[in-house]
């Protein structure tokens, strides 16, 4: 058995300070004050010397780590995110491959998850193909603007099994109730989300019983439907805003500049820390800094068809955005790793960690209080 002394245990809505926790057989065993907690003897013990001990981090919407693409080498990708506190990461594909390519590239994924190096990845987020072609980062090369038929999706679904746990859509495509359908039918547990859309309220209200219940990069990539020039109209985010059912996904990078700081307060104080989910949206591309953002570290950014230059996901880990969350918002630490691992975990169905239980799986981070990560532990193993 490791008992993890002197700890502050980062729980679901409280802390608790001067703390040891026990892992056995790679599930959280037991925990408390340790004035109330005797280690017992023959116990390998480590000090935390005061630090935080949170839940592993769930970053839900991941196309890369350490620079790499999860597609091209899904191993060096679920590394990237190990180190810096992600315990489950969904290894997320976005809209410009074609069927045979996303056959292969889930195939692979799910091999390695059953093999120690991808024991980090929980699953698979598919961010298309069937969102509006209008809306994202290289929007000119996605080759998904026609009509939405079995022939084309039956491959991809059949392949993902029940590891693909999120489908992201666009609500207005034509033919999209047929697919959701479908998987629905095919994997239950599957979740979708409205993503790279300007979808009216009502049609994304449609899919809700069908398991649509996440707002993909909240206020990223959607669009407005003004009834009235210089009236504002009522779209995706609006939608997002007002159920309370669907969790917003939210990109806190640095700078503030996928949602605004006023804008995440803004979020924060509709949806709450209970509807907020943390995501990376890490993308790998080579492209230069545009002027003006020469500084900006944790950005990404792409070519546009008229040769300009877009913003494409980011360089952020999940330990980042909680930091950067913390600083745009005023939330807690607590706060920070509910929206960043308890939230997460639930929504795309990781029933077994998430948060300090008795009897979770020992997915831990040992942080400080601006979450540089000093130890990660993986199912009840020491990883850094
Ligand atoms: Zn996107």
């Amino acid at each position: 058995m490791i008992a993890i002394k002197n700890a502050t245990l980062v729980m679901k809505d409280h802390l608790i300070p001067d703390a040891v926790l026990f892992i056995e057989n790679g599930l959280i065993a037991d925990f408390g004050e340790m004035r109330t907690t005797p280690i017992p003897e023959g116990c390998e013990v480590v000090d935390a010397e005061g630090l935080y001990v949170g839940p592993g981090l769930v970053d839900i919407h991941s196309h890369a780590g350490g620079s790499v693409r999860f597609n091209e080498d899904p191993v060096a990708a679920a590394k990237g995110h190990l180190v810096a506190g992600t315990t489950s990461v969904l290894a997320t594909l976005g809209y410009r491959h074609l069927t045979h390519e996303y056959v292969d590239y889930i195939q692979k994924i799910r091999e390695l998850m059953k093999k120690p190096e991808g024991a980090n990845i929980a699953g698979i987020y598919m961010e298309g193909p069937y969102i509006n072609p209008n809306f994202g980062s290289l929007r000119h090369l996605n080759p998904w603007t026609g009509a939405i038929v079995p022939e084309d999706y039956v491959p991809f679904v059949q392949a993902g099994g029940e590891d693909v746990r999120v489908w992201a859509l666009g609500p207005e495509r034509e033919g999209i109730e047929d697919f959701v359908k479908y998987v629905h039918a095919y994997n239950p547990k599957a979740k979708f989300t409205v993503a790279h859309s300007e979808a009216s309220p009502q049609q994304i209200e449609k899919l809700m019983p069908y398991g649509l219940c996440i707002g993909t990069h909240h206020t990223n990539a959607t669009g407005d439907r003004p009834m009235y020039p210089e009236c504002r109209g009522v779209c995706v985010d609006e939608a997002v805003n007002y159920n309370s059912d669907i969790y917003a996904e939210l990109i806190s990078d640095s700078m503030g500049i996928h949602v605004d700081p006023y804008m995440q307060r803004l979020i924060r104080r509709i949806k709450g820390d209970e509807r907020i989910i943390l995501i990376s949206d890490q993308t790998a591309h080579n492209t230069p800094n545009p002027a003006g953002f020469e500084h900006v570290d944790d950005l990404n950014f792409t070519f546009t068809a008229e040769g300009g230059i877009d913003i494409s996901g980011s360089k952020l880990t999940l330990n980042l955005a909680c930091r950067n969350y913390m600083k745009h918002t005023g939330a807690s630490i607590v706060d920070a790793f509910r929206v960043a691992s308890y939230n997460p975990a639930k929504v795309v169905g990781l029933t077994d960690r998430g948060e300090i239980r008795k009897g979770l799986r020992a997915d831990l981070v040992i942080t400080d209080h601006r979450m540089n990560i000093k130890s990660v532990i993986l199912k009840g193993e020491f990883t850094k």
